[in-house]
This record gives structure tokens, sequence and C-alpha cells, in this order.
């Protein structure tokens, strides 16, 4: 894993929080089984190191969509405007995601 890539990682979700107005208490990168992140209420982050070798916009999707269920705790009609508002078609980026997984 390279270094540089998990500090640009970093950087865009600090960034991607600092404009979705969301707290976060910790922020990781590392192995994740089944899954390309975790989050919980009380503001901590994880994200799967496999990430870090896709193109970043597979990161905004994945970093969206964690930080939005800071406040949104479902896929919810609420949800999806806002993932569409900040991505544009992100269902044509979580089909390739999947493809990719
Ligand atoms: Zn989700």
């Amino acid at each position: 894993m390279s270094f540089a890539a998990k500090l640009a990682f970093k950087e865009r979700v600090r960034s991607w929080a600092q404009k979705l107005d969301v707290h976060v208490v910790w922020l990781g990168v590392r192995p994740m089984r089944s899954k390309w992140a975790s989050c919980s209420t009380n503001g901590h982050l994880n994200f799967s190191v496999d990430l870090l070798s896709l193109d970043p916009t597979f990161w905004d999707y994945v970093i969206v969509h964690e930080l939005l269920h800071f406040s949104i705790p479902n896929h919810g009609r609420l949800w999806k405007a806002l993932m569409r508002a900040h991505l544009g078609d992100w269902e044509e980026i979580e089909k390739k995601l999947k493809q990719n997984a």
C-alpha cells in the first residue's frame, strides 16, 4: 500500500467532511474483509485499504456515502437526493464499484 495514496485518500475524506459539515473523530484506513467502509454515530470512520488502488471517482462515492450516514442512517429518499446533489450519477458509480469488488 502506498503511503502517498493513503495520505491523499485521508485528505479527500477531510475535505468532504468539511463540505458536508461532519465531525470526524477517528479516521482509519485498514484491511476490511467484505466491505468498503464502516461508520459509527460517535464519529468513527474506517475505510478499506483496497479503495486506494481504485480511481478517485470511487473514493468520492464511498466517502460521501458514509459521511451522509452520520445524519441519515438509511438509504432513503433524502440520502439518495444528497448523493445525487454531490456526486451526480452515483448509481452508475455504485454499479461499477460492485463490478470491481
Ligand atoms: Zn450505506
